[in-house]
């Protein structure tokens, strides 16, 4: 063994020099993404917070740089690594989760389902313009009374004929009211069953959701379905039962445990730049002991959190593939970071740290949401418990 020189310091938001680990292609992703977010997104998020808007004109723009469906194959999408997906949503969340939620809801929830399970008419049909962004896709699968549960869901496929007529409601459905296209999830005779859903059919109607305080970047709405009649191949024919929506579900959930980071990185930042200019007692706040204890923590745990994404990412890029448990392990792990880093951000920014003039107030109102959707944090929980225990502690 030969004496090495002493290793370059870290930069503070790479504390275990992850950075090195990233190949080229990585490394060239998550700097597009990042500028392109530095330059397009962040000025304005905090209006569009406001406003409660959602910037449809960058649709095309995240279509160009590949990022919808960019971890599927054929049909125009990008067919990049789950790694390069997950860099991505890092870098989309650190400018809003709602940017991170639209990219998300499009490639693992919308197109997903349609490329794994889907008719080849229905792939040639929607794939190509949701990869483009020119046809906006959503994911039907929560309803008003049945969330944690879908098995018990209300909304209802039946056969009249050749044709499909399906009644019911979903409830907090992002890209809903934009949505040109849903996949929406109903039970039949045979179990549940995925129906791909132009939004003009006539019995569809989508009502935006009003007066949300978090995830205001983000259109969610109600989809009601009244005598919604469909042809017999609206189904997608490859999939029966709850794994359809489940496998979606964790495909998701792999781009947040990565996702949340971002918007964890953003208040960290926020709160070390902060830190190191606001004086009290005739000093930065970066001084006292007290502070600095709160930048290490966070530090140190966006760090592992990233360690933690980066090789959930490798394995589900090897043939070995990732678990659903170890899915649940790295979203709930990686939201509390996200979250415990918001509000620690928020307290290093004293009575600024609530003020929309700065983004650690708006990344932790869209980390509630983050913590609740694609399985809460007691969901999550009780899948790792199951795994250890061998016992369902859900009913
Ligand atoms: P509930 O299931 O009623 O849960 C309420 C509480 O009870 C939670 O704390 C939960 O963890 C707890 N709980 C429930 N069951 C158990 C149990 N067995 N043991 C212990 N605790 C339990 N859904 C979609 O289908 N498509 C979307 O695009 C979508 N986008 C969303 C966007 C936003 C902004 C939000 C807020 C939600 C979105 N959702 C979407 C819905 C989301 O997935 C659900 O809100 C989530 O699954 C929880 O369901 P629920 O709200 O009905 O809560």
């Amino acid at each position: 063994m030969s004496l090495k020189p002493r290793a370059a310091a870290p930069a503070p938001t790479d504390l275990l020099g992850i950075n090195h680990m990233l190949d080229d292609e990585e490394k060239a992703i998550r700097s597009t993404v990042r500028k392109w977010v530095e330059e397009k997104i962040t000025p304005h998020a905090g209006q569009w917070f406001e406003d409660g808007v959602f910037p449809e004109d960058i649709i095309p723009e995240l279509g160009e740089m590949g990022l919808l469906g960019m971890h599927l194959e054929g049909y125009d999408c990008a067919g990049m690594s789950a790694t390069n997906y997950g860099l991505a949503c890092l870098e989309l969340e650190a400018g809003d989760s709602g940017l991170r939620s639209f990219v998300s809801v499009q490639g693992s929830l919308a197109m997903f389902p349609i490329w794994a399970y889907g008719s080849e008419e229905q792939k040639q049909r929607w794939l190509p313009e949701m990869a483009a962004g020119r046809a906006i896709g959503c994911f039907g699968l929560t309803e008003p009374d049945h969330g944690s549960d879908p098995g018990n869901m209300s909304t209802r496929a039946v056969k009249d004929g050749s044709d499909w007529v399906i009644n019911g409601a979903k409830m907090w459905i992002t890209n809903g009211p934009i949505a040109d296209v849903a996949v929406v999830w109903a039970s039949t005779e045979e179990g549940v069953r995925g129906f791909v859903v132009p939004t003009d059919t006539k019995g569809f109607t989508a009502n935006e959701i009003k007066h949300k305080g978090s995830l205001r970047m983000s259109k969610t709405g109600e989809l009601v379905f009244d005598n919604m009649r469909l042809p017999e191949d609206a189904v997608l024919p490859e999939v029966t039962g709850l794994k359809g929506p489940l496998s979606c579900l964790s495909e998701a959930r792999f781009g947040i445990l990565f996702g949340a980071l971002g918007a964890g990185r953003s208040c960290f930042e926020t709160a070390l730049d902060y830190s190191k200019s606001r004086v009290q007692f005739g000093r930065p706040i970066g001084g006292f002991q007290l502070t600095q204890q709160k930048l290490t923590n966070m530090a140190m745990d966006l760090a592992k959190g990233e360690l933690l994404a980066m090789h959930l990412g490798r394995l589900k890029d090897s043939d070995r593939g990732l678990a659903p448990e170890q899915v649940s392990f790295g979203k709930l792990n990686n939201v509390r970071v996200a979250i415990d880093a918001a509000r620690t951000s928020r307290t290093i920014l004293g009575g600024n740290g609530i003020s929309h003039e700065y983004p650690i107030m708006r990344h932790s109102a869209n980390l509630e949401s983050v913590l609740t959707y694609e399985g809460t944090e007691e969901v999550h929980t009780l899948v790792i418990g199951q795994l250890l225990t061998g016992q369902n502690a859900f009913s």
